[in-house]
């Protein structure tokens, strides 16, 4: 009979986050498969835990997915973890859940930390609905194409930032949302320097001028506004040739990429980029 993989989240920061069941999971677990294993070495000797651990991490998840779910198959218990969190938010994690469920591999995720809900419940931005985007891409086109598809959301979003990317980032979610878009900057979720910043993506703008960015960020942003379905195609249309014309593009191969991305006419698009 196969044996099974665990979802263990671990702690963002604060080290008594750790529940008496992860505790347990990774106690009775025959081995565990962790993001970096040095990380977890650490987390494993604050719990006075001994357990063999194996790499599974972006770059050797090809090689190190099918051995793990082959010893599970064979009858042993994964326990896997990722550096913090929940395990397959926003790491490999998901591959590995994904070669299991193929495989018939029973799999239990365990309830615990994780920034990107952390971070949504302290916001005081609407939690009724919402969506996870994740880090946005440092590829130029596809980042592009990631906030034009979120130009007219209307839920909550939350994006995952590393500091050294953050005024970049704050710049793009302000030419795409525009300026007076609420945002709440959570930074360093249960740590000893934890900090969240409400603001207006123009405030976070010119406060990370001054400020240099420290830490882990998670950034919630408020939804679009609710209006009408044509109003918003023709805005959208148009924000997104002012975004393409403010990153160097000419008017005509803007108006040209957009048309072709909304298939609003060329010409009426000329004509409105032009007032
Ligand atoms: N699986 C993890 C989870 O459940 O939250 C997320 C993994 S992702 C690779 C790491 C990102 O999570 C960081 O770059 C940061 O955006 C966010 N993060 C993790 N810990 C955080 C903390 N203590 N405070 C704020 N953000 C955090």
């Amino acid at each position: 009979m196969s044996g099974m993989l665990y979802l263990v989240p671990t702690p963002i920061g604060n080290l008594s986050d750790v529940s008496q069941r992860c505790r347990d999971t990774l106690a009775n677990a025959d081995f565990i498969a962790a993001e970096d294993t040095r990380v977890s070495l650490r987390l494993l000797n604050h719990l006075d835990i001994k357990k063999p651990l194996v790499s599974y991490y972006e770059h050797n998840k090809e090689q190190s997915g099918p051995k793990i779910v082959a010893r599970i198959l064979e009858g042993e218990t994964c326990a896997l973890v990722s550096d913090a969190g929940s395990p397959a938010i926003s790491d490999p994690g998901e591959d590995l859940v994904r070669l299991c469920a193929e495989a018939g591999i029973p799999v239990c995720a365990i309830p615990g930390p994780c920034a990107a809900i952390t971070a949504l419940s302290i916001s005081a931005l609407p939690t009724g609905r919402f969506c996870f985007e994740g880090f946005l891409s440092t590829n130029k086109k596809s980042r592009r194409a990631h906030l034009d598809a979120l130009l007219g959301e209307n839920r909550t979003m939350i994006f995952y930032e590393a500091p050294h990317k953050l005024r970049d980032t704050l710049k793009d979610l302000s030419a795409a949302f525009g300026e007076e878009r609420r945002i709440s900057l959570c930074r360093e979720l249960t740590k000893l320097h934890e900090e969240v910043l409400r603001m207006t993506l123009r405030e976070a703008c010119a406060y990370y001028e001054a400020q240099e960015p420290r830490g882990e960020y998670v950034l919630i942003v408020e939804g679009a506004p609710q209006v009408k379905e044509e109003a918003l195609t023709e805005e959208t249309a148009l924000t997104m040739v002012a975004r393409r014309i403010e990153q160097g593009m000419s008017k005509k191969d803007a108006v040209k990429e957009v048309s072709k991305l909304t298939g609003f006419p060329k010409n009426a698009l000329y004509e409105a980029a032009l007032k």
